[in-house]
């Protein structure tokens, strides 16, 4: 009989690794092993009685994550700057590290491309840029890998970017996004996208791929949100000086990436059809607003701002 290889999955408490190691328990092909900083933690126990193993481990600490990958086969790694910023890039070193000194046959890792590149220096935005630099980092250590840039999430729309009232009665979003394709996803479809990668390691080690649900432009998604939930919802294109000045933290990096997409990233067409064939299940953003319609209108019911 044959036995069953382990997958180490990173950040599986959270949204993407979550959505990976979910689609793999559910498959039954791998043995899914899962790195936390806390075991008792209720999203560990609930992976760990789905059939998953729970490992301590921290980023920040080497050791832990040696021992983490003993016996894996693969990795999915993903790295949180927003809780970390700067230090995200020592711990994806760390991360890489670990993967290289036990031999991991096939290690996926969450990246995205240097904004700060692809805007000739003009527009730094670490988030990106860390996680481009551990790509490049990564292929110089000569790893078996496949590097999967996640687009803007759609649950964004429910998390961090609120639709406002105006006083009209009309619901608001904004971004320095301008007319250009906003690519996104539901962070979800992620780990099917990742468990087919994880199914043909000869097709896709070396390769970059695209997570893409919808390439539209945000007049499209406002749209869509106003015929999905029955009231009228704008897009205003924010210019990116008055919206690195909003003063929340994050404000300027945030600015920086809208502005590098309006400017930069005319579309991601190709990286959308290769999502869908990798994961038929995906979800459009039409598809996934009506499955969360009651949760916007809840929020949207409850106050000026609809926190999703
Ligand atoms: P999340 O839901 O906040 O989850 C973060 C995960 O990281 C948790 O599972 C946490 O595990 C783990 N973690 C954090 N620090 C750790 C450490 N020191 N050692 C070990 N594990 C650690 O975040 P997410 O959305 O899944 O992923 C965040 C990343 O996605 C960010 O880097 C962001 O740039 C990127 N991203 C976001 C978007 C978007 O639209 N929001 C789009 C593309 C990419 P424990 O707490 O259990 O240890």
């Amino acid at each position: 009989m044959n036995k069953k290889k382990t997958i180490l999955v990173t950040g599986a408490t959270g949204a993407q690794g979550g959505s990976v190691a979910w689609v793999l328990l559910g498959q039954d092909k791998f043995k899914v092993r899962v790195l936390t900083r806390d075991t008792s933690s209720p999203k560990a126990i609930e992976l760990e009685r789905a059939g998953a193993e729970l490992v301590y481990g921290d980023l920040n600490k080497p050791d832990t994550l040696v021992n983490a990958m003993q016996d894996c086969y693969g990795v999915y790694g993903v790295t949180n700057y927003w809780e970390h910023y700067d230090k995200e890039f020592q711990q994806g070193r760390n991360l890489v590290n670990a993967v290289k000194k036990t031999d991991i046959k096939h290690f996926v890792l969450h990246t995205l491309p240097s904004y700060s590149i692809l805007s000739e220096g003009k527009y730094p935005t670490p988030h990106c840029d860390i996680k481009a630099q551990l790509q490049l980092y990564t292929i110089s250590q000569s790893i078996p890998a496949t590097f999967l840039q996640v687009a803007f999430y759609y649950e964004n729309f429910l998390n961090y970017f609120p639709l406002i009232r105006h006083d009209d009665g009309s619901y608001h979003f904004g971004f320095p996004q301008g007319d250009t394709r906003l690519a996104m996803v539901s962070v979800e479809d992620v780990g099917g996208m990742v468990a087919a990668i994880f199914d043909h390691p000869k097709e896709y080690t070396g390769r970059v791929v695209g997570a893409v649900g919808a390439d539209e432009t945000c007049e499209t998604y406002a749209a869509i949100l106003s015929n999905v939930l029955g009231k009228a919802v704008c897009y205003d294109y924010i210019p990116r000086e008055q919206y690195a000045g909003f003063g929340f933290p994050g404000a300027e990096e945030l600015a920086n990436m809208f502005e590098v997409q309006r400017l930069h990233i005319k579309g991601r067409q190709l990286d959308l059809i290769e999502s869908y064939a990798l994961n038929p299940a995906m979800q459009s953003f039409v598809g996934w607003v009506s499955k969360h319609k009651y949760q916007f209108l809840a929020a949207m019911n409850n106050g000026e701002q609809v926190l999703i």
